[in-house]
């Protein structure tokens, strides 16, 4: 294009490999950009766009950052969804002949970055992966800055999309031809790979390598053909970026979402589990009650914890276990959690070793945290839960690490690694005696000024050093007269003049040799001490996986203490119990009243679907809330707000808000709130926890409440989930005389004359009518609206037939009939399936006869 000059044709060339990123062309000191890049970068970066000479007359555009800063000015690139491929001089400028060589040696993408400024602590950075197959779609998720690599085969692709958003990706990518993305929110970055990357035999042959493995049976992946795809062109795509494989990435886990309780986003989104709905209110999650880690590792673990709770009774009761004992054993918790707080974040540095930008400071972190780690060891010891008595067991205090860093590394190191103080004394003999010159030669010259001040009678006389004129002896005007002949003058400023002696210059090549050498040899020697470390690399994340499990587990004991909670009781049946449960997050924000417990039990198939009616206001919502919240607390391992409480274990919840009261997120419309409706129907099981909160208010009051009467018999008649309906169409609570399963439940209000007051004690029996004006008074409405809204009222009531539903019962017994019948097909259907039997023509065409009857 604009090529006409030996370097920009090399960059041209480079340019041409690399049309989707910003080029930062190493130029000396500077990172260069030239042509639109220039243009596209000048302005996100504000700073300066000239032009250069680009032959016969012609100025191309162009702008540079140095190469010093350069971290600063990636970062914006990135927020602003740029790529930036770094292209180095791959060889010395000055020994080389014509043009220097150079290459792309990385390209940095959300996905990929490893720069602390891009990176959050106490968040992953996960890069994701998508596939689609005949039957089933593939996930991988990586994070090259911690070293996890997770895959997963996902049959549904709303469980798909649900899954990809639970990695909160910083990057999703995919094959152009594969995939189509609309569904994904435009949070979610999106970057296409090359489709050669997803062939199956390809990616086979890159996770073979990469694993140093025969088969792929031995990771559990051999029958997974879209997984593979999708970890596969993962992979691919890191070595592609990093110019090398990924050295901190050892395992790559397979896992089933069946595996962990199955909670959607909109769920998480809606019971405020780690994000807020309203951005500001950082303090409504769970996760900001729970969260008092005290290391990088162990926050992100608790996140994740937070987002896939366990549904293996076992693994349930072993971290109820290891809780209880850190709740009871204050000197084990208060020891282990000071002791963790001094633990850096392992997973960061052993990415940096890994990739080779790991600096001395980073290593010395490294060494303080192993320091740390036996006397951790040494804590455990008197551990007597299965959890954290294994823990002890398999506890590696990777002492001969420590010893390593210990005797190889300087004890208070620069961050750059090209200025020497980076090996210590006594490592290695060169080193030493370069040292060792270095340290006397520059005490000669201190001894040196001492003698000349004297011989010369120049007080003010001294030695200096500049990397111009080396070593000096400077001398005030005022003493110029003094100075001996045998000074050579070397420079003259306006105070002072500058001289040298031979001998001073003799010395000066001794020592500046040395240093020079020294130096290097310092940072050879420590280069070779950090690939040394990198052979440790799977210990060292082996220990971080163990220090932030312990992390999380003292994190949620100490919660358990500060706030009063219990350990709650695995049911062995599906007995549903909680006596004065409490909201975790709302009783920490009331600031002058008490929060009120309440009691739920769902307790046989006479009780467990539970309308809830009363006022707006009156604690619905928060009262269901904080049921499903049990449930999730129960199984992340944690104790719940509660006196006492006996659950059973749920293998998903759902929590749907109506419209309305979800309006801070911008998607308030009735039709957001149907497909999650919708979503529940399809997924739930008669071990879920359903929580529907206003569900149907998002449209008009009959539409609204015909729908929200329909789903009560369709959960209760086909799904059986244990089901809380807050609502204020009291209209419900007839449902309880026709529907076995259905209990009513009621916010209790004082009547006080015209007022009400809340009591937010949930008691039985439904409200038989809305004190929506009673509200609106207390939320200060003017009493002129106040009385005529009564009046209304009251003509309204004296008609009610215009209220009264009316439902051909028997109709209707004859569709849930058919429903029934269709929904036992498909479950057939499924059995068969998976014993490899297809009988999908048999149940579509028997599915036909049964809606045609
Ligand atoms: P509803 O769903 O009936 O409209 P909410 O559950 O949203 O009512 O409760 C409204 C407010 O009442 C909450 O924001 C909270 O401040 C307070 N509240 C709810 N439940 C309780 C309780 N059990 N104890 C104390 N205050 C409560």
């Amino acid at each position: 294009m604009f090529s006409s000059t030996p370097m920009l044709i090399q960059y041209q060339e480079i340019k041409n490999s690399y049309k989707d990123c910003i080029l930062f062309y190493r130029l000396g000191d500077f990172y260069e950009m030239f042509g639109s890049d220039a243009e596209v970068a000048s302005k996100v970066l504000e700073i300066a766009l000239t032009s250069r000479e680009a032959g016969k007359g012609r100025r191309i555009p162009m702008c540079g950052v140095p190469f010093h800063s350069a971290d600063n000015y990636i970062a914006k690139l990135i927020n602003n969804d740029y790529k930036v491929a770094i292209c180095e001089q791959m060889e010395d400028p000055k020994k080389s002949k014509g043009i220097v060589k150079r290459d792309v040696v990385r390209i940095i993408t959300p996905g990929t970055v490893l720069e602390n400024n891009l990176l959050h602590e106490e968040n992953n950075n996960f890069l994701v992966c998508i596939t689609k197959g005949e039957n089933s779609f593939g996930l991988a998720a990586v994070d090259i800055s911690t070293g996890e690599f997770y895959t997963s085969e996902i049959n549904k692709k709303e469980d798909l999309i649900n899954e990809v958003l639970r990695y909160t990706p910083a990057e999703c990518i995919t094959s152009k031809t594969q995939f189509e993305l609309d569904q994904l929110p435009n949070s979610v970055k999106i970057s296409y790979h090359y489709d050669y990357a997803f062939k199956g035999d390809y990616c086979k042959k890159i996770l073979l390598e990469h694993f140093n493995l025969n088969t792929l049976q031995s990771i559990g992946l051999e029958n997974f053909p879209e997984a593979i795809k999708a970890s596969g062109a993962v992979l691919d795509y890191l070595i592609s970026t990093q110019k090398n494989p990924p050295g901190n990435i050892e395992k790559l886990k397979i896992y089933h979402i069946e595996d962990n309780m199955y909670l959607d986003f909109a769920t998480k989104k809606n019971l405020e589990l780690i994000q807020p709905i309203n951005i500001q209110e950082k303090n409504s999650t769970l996760l900001s009650v729970l969260d008092k880690t005290v290391t990088p590792l162990g926050a992100r673990m608790l996140k994740s914890w937070l987002t896939k709770p366990l549904v293996n009774k076992e693994e349930i009761q072993n971290r109820l276990n290891a809780n209880e004992e850190l709740v009871n054993n204050l000197d084990l918790r208060m020891k282990l959690r000071k002791l963790l707080d001094s633990i850096y974040d392992l997973e960061r540095i052993i990415a940096k070793i890994s990739f080779g930008n790991a600096n001395a400071k980073d290593l010395l972190a490294l060494k303080n945290s192993l320091e740390i780690l036996p006397k951790v060891k040494t804590i455990l010891e008197q551990a007597k839960s299965y959890l954290l008595k294994q823990t002890y067991e398999q506890f590696d205090d990777l002492n001969d690490i420590y010893s390593l860093l210990e005797k190889a590394l300087y004890p208070d190191p620069p961050f750059s690694v090209r200025e020497g103080n980076l090996i210590n004394d006594n490592y290695n003999e060169e080193i030493d005696y370069l040292r060792s010159i270095t340290r006397d030669g520059k005490e000669w010259i201190l001894k040196l000024e001492q003698e000349e001040k004297q011989i010369s009678g120049i007080k003010s006389l001294k030695i200096g050093y500049n990397k111009i004129f080396g070593y000096y002896i400077e001398i005030t005007k005022s003493y110029l007269h003094l100075v001996p002949e045998h000074y050579i003058r070397k420079q003259t400023l306006a105070n002072a003049e500058r001289f040298i002696t031979p001998e001073l210059k003799e010395k000066e090549a001794l020592v500046l040799g040395a240093d020079d050498k020294l130096k290097e040899l310092e940072y050879q020697t420590f280069i070779m001490l950090r690939e040394e470390i990198k052979a440790f690399n799977f210990r060292i994340l082996a220990m971080a996986k163990i220090i932030a499990e312990l992390d999380c587990l003292a994190s949620l004991a100490q919660v358990a203490v500060t706030e009063n909670y219990i350990k709650p009781e695995i049911s062995n049946n599906t007995n549903f119990n909680i006596s004065n449960c409490r909201h975790p997050v709302v009783e920490k924000k009331l600031a002058e009243q008490w929060f009120i417990p309440n009691d739920i039990n769902m307790n046989s198939d006479n009780h467990r679907f539970l309308i809830i009616t009363g006022p707006n206001m009156g604690g619905k919502s928060t009262y269901c809330r904080s049921v499903a919240l049990a449930s999730i607390l129960m199984q992340i391992g944690s104790f719940i707000p509660a006196d006492k409480a006996e659950l059973p274990i749920v293998d998903r919840v759902f929590a749907r808000v109506g419209a309305n009261d979800n309006l801070s997120t911008g998607q308030s419309t009735f039709m957001v709130e149907m497909s999650e409706v919708a979503n529940i129907i399809n997924n739930a099981t008669k071990d879920s926890l359903i929580i529907l909160d206003e569900v149907g208010r998002g449209t008009s009051t009959y539409d609204g409440l015909s729908i929200a009467w329909s789903l009560t018999e369709y959960i209760h008649n086909i799904i059986k989930a244990k089901t809380l309906f807050a609502t204020h169409y009291h209209e419900l609570i007839t449902l309880e005389e026709k529907l076995n399963g259905v209990k009513n439940y009621s916010v209790s209000v004082k009547e006080e004359g015209d007022d009400i007051v809340f009591i937010r004690k949930i008691i039985s029996g439904g409200a038989d009518r809305s004190y929506g004006i009673q509200v609106a008074k207390l939320a200060g409405l003017p009493s002129t609206i106040i009385e005529r809204s009564k009046d209304i009222l009251s003509t309204l009531e004296q008609k009610p037939e215009q209220t009264q539903l009316s439902f051909k019962e028997t109709e209707y017994k004859e569709e849930m009939l058919k429903i029934k019948e269709i929904q036992e097909l498909k479950s057939k259907h499924e059995l068969n399936t998976k014993q490899g039997i297809n009988t999908k023509q048999d149940i579509n065409s028997k599915h036909e006869n049964v809606l045609k009857q």
